[in-house]
């Protein structure tokens, strides 16, 4: 009896499966490798798979149509090439290439899919965008107004950076470009800014050091690692920054604020060069071909601001690699004229161990003081055109005595300014901390000091600051403003410190 029910119960599911089934026809085109190298597979048979379609392979790889040719596309590889045969079937899937966004990427390190490399799960993604999406309109965009701090006195006090701006960190090799970089995602660590570092053909032990870096000192919990070595696929190093971007507006679109570095662009230009190279599109200047421009200019776009009712913004900081300090090289100059200013990094600061080595004469920021606080604007105005003419003074005064006092209090002035902006890793300064020591030095505080001792100082004002000053920092740390009062308090403060470091000095 109960076996009856048992079948009668069966066959209804199994009909009623049956008639919720749809019967179509499937049609599917299905296109075959023709050839494969170095990382490109070309394929005929998909007449209609548009650019940048994702392609998936028999052996379940995927790529992406880089170029159309009559008859047969290229198809930039993501995996390893080595199970990818010609004669092996390819379908288009339809889709673009996307990758996962939201949350659960947040203290992730990635590929540039949203495939884990850190050993974790596969991250639960809220959505998959598409890698390329379109710049926000001049229309939607807003002024970019608030300050996004590096906590480097050089960079927040001459070039000071906001939020959705576009500034370009550009120098020779081993300048401190990544340092400098990193040095602005660990000082988000005291703010709601949600960190991207986007990785592309760095060595593996460059980008270890840089995670290693963040987790010790920032705030891992608010960053993503997007990582494209040079070891990757060209193909995943060449989506690298696309995806970061996505990745970021992601957060953007949920109204918070991120910060993207790239590290670097000429690396990703070398990639497309390559790529371009290999899908016989015609060589222009320096072989790269002729969209390179076009390239950085659509993903640089995609950083900006907008109006606090529609969404964040997105603060990008390119990295470029010059040659022999040459900017006006190709990919320099593009990346120049694309970004909102940049800062440049000096091989002989460096060497003489002036670090960061900002070039002060050559470094710009667009945007500039708009974007900072006023109590910081108030006390920086005069220190890039003081130093600008000291460094000059100096240049000529190192032949021979120097007659005047007023030229000897300039250099004296100078040589302090040289002291403060000169700053060891891992020790950001917060707007307190620099408005005091810009403060002190516009009221001649530190002349009298010794240069030796402006280390020390740097490095006590924090603690100094935080112990004793309460009253004068209250309204500085409330809105950023900074009083007269407030501003004679804060310069008799750090002149307490100076003669505490001072009496150090001289005992040592
Ligand atoms: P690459 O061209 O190889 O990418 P890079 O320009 O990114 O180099 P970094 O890797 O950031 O340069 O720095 C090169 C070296 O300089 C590192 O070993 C780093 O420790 C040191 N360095 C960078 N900035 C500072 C600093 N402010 N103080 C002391 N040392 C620094
Ligand atoms: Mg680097």
């Amino acid at each position: 009896m109960s076996d009856t029910t048992a079948q009668d119960d069966w066959l209804q599911s199994s009909r009623a499966a049956v008639d919720r089934a749809e019967l179509a026809a499937d049609a599917r085109t299905i296109g075959r490798v023709t050839s494969v190298a170095d990382g490109i597979a070309r394929i005929s048979g998909l007449p209609e798979a548009p650019l940048g379609a994702l392609l998936r392979f028999e052996g379940g790889q995927t790529g992406f149509a880089q170029a159309l040719d009559a008859g047969e596309i290229s198809a930039v590889l993501f995996d390893d090439v080595n199970g990818v045969e010609a004669g092996h079937q390819v379908t288009d899937s339809g889709d673009v290439v996307r990758v996962p966004v939201g949350e659960a990427l947040l203290g992730r390190v990635l590929d540039p899919l949203g495939r884990p490399l850190d050993g974790g799960p596969m991250p639960e993604a809220e959505q998959r965008l598409p890698i390329e999406r379109p710049a926000p309109t001049i229309i939607e965009r807003d002024f970019v107004s608030e300050p996004m701090m590096t906590g480097v006195l050089v960079v927040d006090s001459m070039f000071a950076i906001g939020r959705g701006q576009r500034e370009l960190i550009v120098g020779d090799r081993a300048t401190g470009k990544t340092s400098l970089a990193v040095e602005a995602i660990i000082n988000q660590k005291h703010t709601d800014m949600v960190c991207i570092y986007v990785a592309v053909g760095q060595r593996a032990s460059a980008v270890e050091r840089v995670i290693a870096a963040v987790r010790e000192h920032g705030a891992p919990e608010r960053c993503i690692f997007v990582v494209g070595n040079a070891g990757s696929a060209p193909g995943l190093q060449w989506i690298a920054p696309f995806a970061g971007m996505t990745i970021a507006e992601g957060f953007r679109d949920k109204g918070q604020d991120a910060l993207i570095v790239i590290d670097d662009l000429t690396r990703h230009a070398a990639t497309h060069r390559e790529l371009a190279l290999l899908t016989r599109e015609p060589p222009g200047r320096e072989a790269y071909p002729g969209d390179i421009f076009y390239l950085h200019a659509r993903l640089l776009e995609r950083a900006a601001k907008l109006p606090r009712s529609v969404g964040g913004s997105i603060t990008a900081l390119p990295i470029a690699e010059t040659d022999a300090g040459n900017l006006s090289a190709y990919i320099p100059t593009n990346l120049i004229s694309i970004t909102d200013g940049q800062v440049v990094l000096n091989t002989q600061l460096f060497a003489a161990n002036q670090r960061p080595a900002v070039d002060v004469g050559l470094s710009v920021s667009r945007v500039g003081g708009k974007v900072q606080a006023p109590a910081l604007r108030s006390v920086a105005g005069r220190v890039r055109l003081d130093y600008a003419q000291f460094q000059e003074l100096e240049m000529f005064t190192r032949f021979g005595g120097i007659s005047s006092t007023r030229v000897k209090a300039q250099i004296a002035r100078g040589e302090r300014i040289r002291a403060l902006l000169g700053q060891p890793r891992y020790a950001g300064l917060r707007l307190e901390d620099q408005t005091a020591l810009l403060a002190a030095l516009a009221d001649g505080v530190l002349d009298g000091m010794p240069v030796e001792a402006v280390p020390a100082l740097r490095q006590r004002l924090p603690g100094w600051l935080d112990t004793r000053g309460g009253e004068v920092l209250a309204t500085l740390r409330a809105d950023g403003t900074l009083g007269a009062e407030d501003r004679k308090g804060l310069s008799a403060l750090v002149a307490e410190l100076v003669a505490v470091v001072a009496v150090r000095e001289a005992e040592t």
